[in-house]
């Protein structure tokens, strides 16, 4: 999506995941067949677009896609990339985590030191499918990089008696915290299990707007939010949330959803900006796409985002040679 303005060309998507977002393209594209006019109405910079009544009732990919086109136009109107427009605090490089899939334990170790060889010191691992084996796997990590960062994902692979067993199986290598470890993530059972485990929890798909965040919140069920911009909807929810999340000392680490290189990058600038600092972001995903509009290399250097200035994602297009047409 694009939006030409003051001389300028403003980049953004809307890519709502099937199996994640509640809507689907189809949805997507009647939603903008009968209101796109309505919004281009309702475009004007002095005023906040995500306020906007016909914005706050589309669908949340949608609300993503042009809430982001907005700010990245007003923060071009104040000469600011978009992390600094966003928080003047904000400092541009934070680090990034790398994700593993579940492999021998030698071939994953070849994985972890060639990204430790780029600069990532943050690991995701996906758990829930052979505890033993994923156990192995990380003993294996552990011994050969001691220093590195473990966080899981669990997917919700487990039953509450699984969770507690696997859990402590796991809790000996201190990993940074477990993803959806529920099979039934309501908030009373996941404030259970924290009760039952040394491992912080996370929530990723119980995160859906601040409701979701206030009931978690309310009943002491996690330790740290994941927060996927895309599922979330605008920049002003977004920042609701890691507001309120803040304010009861809960961590939020932004990821991307299999989105493509405009998407990453939004969610690198919003990481930046309302990410909780210290904590490694998930945006580094591009090696999953044969093609994309460019790639992770522009904005991730040695496992840490370098977000640059107010000409990006232009530069990028033109410089990257996987490039689509776009
Ligand atoms: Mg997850």
């Amino acid at each position: 999506m694009e939006l030409q303005a003051k001389g300028h060309t403003f980049w953004s998507e809307i890519a709502p995941l099937p199996g994640f977002s509640y809507e689907d393209i189809d949805d997507v594209y009647f939603w903008l067949d009968q209101n796109g006019r309505g919004v281009e109405q309702e475009l004007h910079l002095n005023k906040n677009m995500d306020e906007a009544d016909i914005l706050a009732k589309a669908p949340p990919s949608v609300q993503f896609g042009i809430s982001t086109l907005f700010h990245s136009l007003r923060a071009w109107c104040e000469q600011k990339p978009l992390f600094q427009y966003l928080n003047p605090e904000a400092q541009r490089g934070m680090p990034v985590n790398a994700t593993l899939g579940f492999d021998t334990p030698e071939k994953a170790a070849q994985k972890v030191k060639d990204l430790h060889r780029k600069g990532f010191r943050t690991f995701k691992l996906k758990v829930g499918k052979d505890i033993h084996a994923e156990c192995d796997l990380i003993q294996h990590i552990k011994k050969n990089f001691p220093e590195v960062n473990i966080r899981l994902d669990a997917n919700r692979a487990w039953d509450f008696r699984q969770a507690i067993e696997n859990l402590k199986l796991l809790e000996h290598f201190a990993p940074e915290y477990c993803e959806e470890p529920l099979s039934n993530p309501d908030p009373e059972s996941l404030a259970q299990l924290r009760d039952n485990t040394e491992i912080p929890l996370a929530a990723d798909e119980s995160v859906r707007s601040p409701n979701d965040v206030q009931k978690l919140i309310s009943q002491k069920s996690v330790d740290v939010l994941i927060l996927k911009p895309m599922l979330l909807g605008s920049v002003t929810i977004i920042r609701e949330i890691t507001e309120l999340a803040a304010s009861h000392h809960i961590p939020c680490i932004f990821t991307s959803t299999l989105d493509a290189g405009i998407v990453r990058l939004l969610t690198a600038h919003l990481s930046a900006a309302l990410g909780s600092p210290g904590y490694a972001c998930g945006v580094a995903t591009g090696s999953l796409f044969r093609q994309d509009v460019f790639s992770d290399e522009h904005f991730i250097i040695d496992g840490r985002l370098q977000l640059g200035t107010t000409s990006e994602p232009d530069r990028f297009f033109e410089s990257d040679p996987r490039r689509l047409n776009l």
